[in-house]
């Protein structure tokens, strides 16, 4: 099983959900929300070669975070994940959007200074802006729209600059989530849990609980869920492997 966008470190007990990550050999991306964060949480995972931890300053924190860019660009070598980042244009972050829009502009610089990077994308209610910035700055690496929720139109501005998505139990529960991910290409698709943020019956997502959207992706695909796991499998190997030649 593969989570590729989670918050370990936010969730209760990160040892005790590392542990268990092992336990059943997930690949899991660690995100993290400020740079400051990246060091702990990536000490969580030392032991688990299958849990990467991305380098991440999130769009809802980039208001008060943003004296953090000068960590971000300090630790940047040492990580080819990135994330979380992106831009939330939400009603209650509109206050923080130009501190967002040169936060994101500046970590997509410095990832293409730096070769590129493999990027976990939030682009809530923003979806044309980040496209916007992904365009200007086409050297920063591998982006991966997680839990996108654009136009069908954006989708498709999505798919045609390139963009790999990761989606998970919650956005597979509606339909816009769900008529979205139908027009993904399934070659570009990859599960996640994006716990604890997200959640089911108010019980927060577990990096495992990502079985339920390969069985959503099987029901999508009209095939079993077996053949639903091996593509998000096969995708992850074509993943890596893009990262290793391609940036
Ligand atoms: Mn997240």
């Amino acid at each position: 099983m593969i989570d590729l966008h989670c918050h370990i470190d936010l969730h209760k007990n990160p040892g005790a959900v590392v542990a268990e990550c092992v336990e059943r050999r997930m690949y899991i991306l660690s995100v993290t929300n400020t740079p400051s964060a990246w060091e702990g949480t990536a000490s969580l995972a030392v032991d688990a070669p299958r849990i990467r931890t991305a380098l991440g300053l999130h769009p809802q924190l980039a208001g008060e975070r943003r004296s953090e860019l000068a960590l971000f660009d300090k630790l940047l070598p040492r990580t080819r994940y990135v994330g979380e980042i992106g831009l939330d244009g939400s009603p209650e972050f509109r206050g923080s959007w130009d501190s967002q829009l040169a936060v994101f502009t500046h970590v997509l610089d410095a990832c293409a200074r730096v070769g590129g990077r493999v990027l976990s994308i939030h682009s809530r209610r923003a979806s044309a802006a980040v496209l916007d910035c992904l365009k200007t700055q086409t050297r920063a690496g591998l982006p991966i729209l997680h839990w996108f929720s654009g136009t069908t139109r954006e989708l498709d501005r999505a798919i045609e600059l390139g963009c790999w998505f990761s989606v998970g139990p919650a956005m597979l529960c509606g339909d816009k989530g769900r008529a979205l991910v139908a027009a993904m290409p399934r070659d570009r698709v990859i599960t996640e849990s994006d716990g604890p943020f997200a959640q089911i019956a108010r019980a927060p997502l577990m990096p495992w609980d990502v079985e339920s959207a390969v069985r959503q992706l099987a029901d999508l695909w009209s095939m079993n869920v077996v053949e639903a796991g091996n593509i998000v499998h096969a995708n992850l190997r074509s993943l890596i492997a893009r990262s290793l030649t391609e940036i």
